[in-house]
């Protein structure tokens, strides 16, 4: 974890997943990321993907070294390749900040998949 991380990602309930605290149904995980199923799923297949880095969002990806940050890229398509989207398709989502509708202060990637999605999001 990153020393100056910011305390209330620190203790977020995905600080506490990526650290192992809190375990999950891993549905994907290598030396960057892990994934597992949201606890509310919007689509039949909704993926969360975490950095074990702990950032806030999308905006601080600077503070990854550039193999964190493409380790946490390909953790995404590894795990929309482990749920069998390759072919169907699938879309990726980071909510970032109050507008951007983010409500877990570390970095997520949410995979969505299953169904036809609709264009524009809310
Ligand atoms: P955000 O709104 O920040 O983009 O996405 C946060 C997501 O985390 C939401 O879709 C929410 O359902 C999910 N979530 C919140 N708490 C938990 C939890 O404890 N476990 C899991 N698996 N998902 C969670």
């Amino acid at each position: 974890m990153e020393a100056d991380t910011p305390p209330d990602v620190a203790s977020s309930i995905f600080a506490k997943i990526a650290s192992g605290q809190i375990p999950v149904q891993t549905v994907y995980e290598d030396d960057f990321v892990i994934a597992f199923p949201d606890i509310t799923p919007v689509a039949p297949i909704h993926i969360l993907v975490i950095p074990k880095v702990c950032i806030r969002d999308i905006s601080c990806i600077s503070q990854l070294t550039p193999a964190e940050a493409a380790g946490f890229l390909n953790g995404i398509a590894k795990t929309a390749d482990v749920c069998g989207l390759g072919v169907g398709g699938f879309r990726t989502v980071m909510n970032t900040g109050v507008e951007g509708g983010q409500t877990v202060p570390y970095l997520h990637a949410h995979i969505l998949g299953g169904r036809q999605l609709s264009w524009p999001p809310g």
